[in-house]
């Protein structure tokens, strides 16, 4: 079991400046495993850039190349998984044993080690055994290894024995080709300002542009829909809305502000007028609610406020939402547009 997906194939990862030297560093690895200097090899990158596919892709191609050899794709999560089982079982010698047979490793989001130190150390020892018998061993991560938090140093220098290659955002000539071989595979015919829209739209994550074609290619033929530029611009404003869209303090204050018909200086302001102070208020409520800020934090964007009166100001709106009708009607108007 080799847990391999073969529709990750080299074909269809395309090349563009922003993966050429992780997609040669690839084929090469899959060429020779073991074999190259390229050991380990560490692709990383952010979310949804094709770190998965060409892990996927270097192990399908050395299956294909290289029958008779054992080649293991695992998620890091999967190994931390398997090794606590281990413990738990006793069997931590057989784990060990069982990884170190391997003739090609491939850990996907190796990230997922960090903090988990025993995991480490086992890879560790998994690793340098691979190693020093020329199996190669291919990681990936969401950050490079200077930028890797928790993950113990003889670690961090094992992984940068090997080569270290980004995934960055595809250019717009790469974000047209990854379409139209999407659409090409799926026998579907689109026209031209239909692919550049979506392509000029989406720029950071092959998986929301995926995602985008998918639908239209959906609305086209099982809705017979007509794919028109307004469909396309629909479709791409869902996708972009969806995943860009963070509730800011700013955005939270700018909101407010508009609902009450006040400005953001005047909800800011050192006022006691009770609607300011409420709108206020519930700046920082919503604040809390929707953002990962610090209470001192919130306090100091909205007004500069220290944390207990931000404190306070929530226990205020709890207070309020429960014995005011009208208040209860702010809170629910609001929550709308947070919420999306
Ligand atoms: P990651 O693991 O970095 O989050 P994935 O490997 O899951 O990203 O890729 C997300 C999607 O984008 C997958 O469906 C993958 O096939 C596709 N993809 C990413 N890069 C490319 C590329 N260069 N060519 C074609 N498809 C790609
Ligand atoms: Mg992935």
């Amino acid at each position: 079991e080799s847990q391999l997906n073969p529709n990750y194939s080299f074909d269809n990862f395309l090349e563009g400046d922003s993966n050429r030297l992780a997609r040669s560093a690839g084929l090469a690895v899959a060429n020779k495993p073991g074999g190259t200097s390229f050991n380990p090899l560490l692709v990383f990158g952010g979310v949804g850039l094709g770190k998965t596919h060409l892990a996927h892709a270097i192990g399908v191609e050395i299956k294909d190349k290289y029958p008779e050899k054992t080649v293991l794709y695992i998620s890091a999560e999967k190994f931390t998984q398997q090794y606590i089982e281990s413990v738990k079982k006793n069997t931590r010698n057989d784990f060990i044993h069982f990884y170190q047979l391997i003739d090609v490793l491939i850990i996907d989001d190796v990230q997922f080690f960090s903090g988990k130190s025993g995991t480490q150390d086992v890879f560790f020892h998994i690793f340098n055994h691979l190693h020093q018998n020329g199996k190669q061993v291919i990681l990936t991560s969401d950050k490079a290894p200077v930028d890797m938090q928790d993950i113990e140093q003889r670690l961090l220098s094992r992984f940068k024995w090997g080569l270290s290659a980004e995934l960055q955002s595809p250019d717009f000539e790469t974000r047209i080709s990854i379409l139209k071989n999407r659409l090409y595979r799926d026998g579907v015919e689109m026209p031209e300002e239909i692919i550049e829209c979506v392509a000029r739209n989406i720029k950071s994550n092959v998986r929301e542009l995926e995602g985008a074609i998918i639908s239209l290619i959906a609305q086209s033929s099982f809705n017979k829909k007509e794919v028109t530029i307004e469909l396309a611009n629909q479709i791409v404003e869902k996708f972009v809305k969806n995943t860009k869209r963070e509730v800011s303090i700013d955005y939270i204050q700018k909101v407010i502000s508009d609902y009450f018909q006040m400005d953001v200086e005047t909800l800011q302001s050192k006022t006691r007028k009770r609607h300011i102070v409420q709108a206020r208020q519930l700046a920082m409520f919503f604040a809390k609610k929707y953002t990962k800020a610090s209470l001192a934090s919130i306090g100091s964007q909205i007004g500069k406020r220290d944390h207990a009166t931000v404190l306070h100001a929530c226990k205020t709106v709890d207070n309020l939402a429960e014995t005011d009708k009208q208040f209860r009607k702010y809170i629910e108007d609001l929550s709308k547009k947070f919420a999306q």
